[in-house]
């Protein structure tokens, strides 16, 4: 009964309307933990890298904070033909066996024999490329150049930052987004399957170091423009520094973080931060918002 008088809604709704939005694809279901917790000081009995499925074909790793206070987020991304490691790391970490070992149970699962991997990074900073020399020599893999000048190459990016480009990793396309001003390279990744936006160290719950203000700014505006368009999940960075308690983020080096902000920031702080940035455009100062802090680098 209720099916019937929607579709007669929906029917008349299309005749009515010559220029009726076209139904988009439903996005893949998953899920984020809201509690990362990432260890104290010691490492014994503790894995390098705490992993949780978003769903079977997307990866969050997070590496323990024993082996490094930056303790990153890293992204793996499944394909039919291609996956996608989406950083490697900080300091001194084994990446690449963590990594082999999520690949070799994704291909069990889907009776597949191999399937290529791309390494690429949200930008060039030494938390995010630290493992990139385990996967120089690995079989069928690809590690993308850390430059602009590679970034822009290897997605296909006409004009940076204004253009985007993209990688289909077989019956899976990501969208990147060039998002400098946190570091040149910096880029933000979409996945129109789950609709989850990794946004790197430009948009996380911490400290958003900006280099370069101007460009910063245009990113932050072009991402929130972005967001505003497509049918964004969840927006994914590379740390939490920020803790649960609002406008309080841990001081810098902190190990152990056992009251941490979630990792999983929404539209509404990206607005908010578009706002703060457009009014600190010429003259940026260090600004606490709720989940994270504004921090211009001298
Ligand atoms: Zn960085
Ligand atoms: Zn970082």
């Amino acid at each position: 009964m209720t099916s019937r008088v929607l579709t007669g809604i929906a029917t008349l709704s299309v005749v009515g309307c010559a220029r009726a939005p076209q139904p988009r694809a439903q996005v893949e279901a998953g899920r984020v933990e809201t509690n990362w917790y990432a260890g104290g000081t010691d490492c014994t009995n503790q894995p390098q890298f705490r992993v949780q499925p978003y769903n079977d074909d997307f990866i969050i790793m997070r590496q323990a904070a024993c082996t490094n206070y930056e303790k990153p987020f890293l992204y793996l991304v499944f394909g039919r033909d291609r996956a996608l490691l989406f950083d490697t790391g900080a300091g001194h970490v084994d990446v690449a066996a963590r990594v082999d070992t999520l690949i070799q149970s994704w291909l069990s699962r889907k009776h597949q024999a191999s399937i290529a991997l791309v390494v690429a990074h949200s930008h060039a900073h030494g938390d995010h490329v630290a493992g990139d020399s385990q996967f120089v020599h690995r079989p069928n893999t690809i590690v993308v150049g850390r430059d602009t000048a590679a970034v822009r190459a290897f997605f296909g990016i006409q004009h940076w930052p204004a253009d985007s480009g993209s990688i289909d990793l077989g019956g899976r396309v990501l969208d990147v987004l060039p998002i400098p001003g946190h570091q040149p390279a910096s880029i933000a990744l979409y996945d129109r399957r789950t609709g989850i936006l990794l946004t790197g160290d430009t948009f996380y719950p911490g400290r958003l170091y900006v280099g370069d203000t101007a460009a910063f700014a245009n990113s932050i505006d072009r991402l929130n423009d972005f967001v505003a368009h497509h049918r964004v999940t969840h927006m994914l960075g590379a740390h939490v520094e920020q803790s649960r308690t609002p406008y309080r983020d841990y001081p810098i080096r902190t190990v152990d973080q056992p009251e941490e902000h979630q990792l999983d920031l929404g539209r509404a702080q990206l607005v908010e931060l578009d706002s703060v940035v457009r009014k600190m455009r010429g003259h940026f100062t260090r600004t606490a918002l709720r989940d994270l802090t504004v921090w211009p680098q001298p």
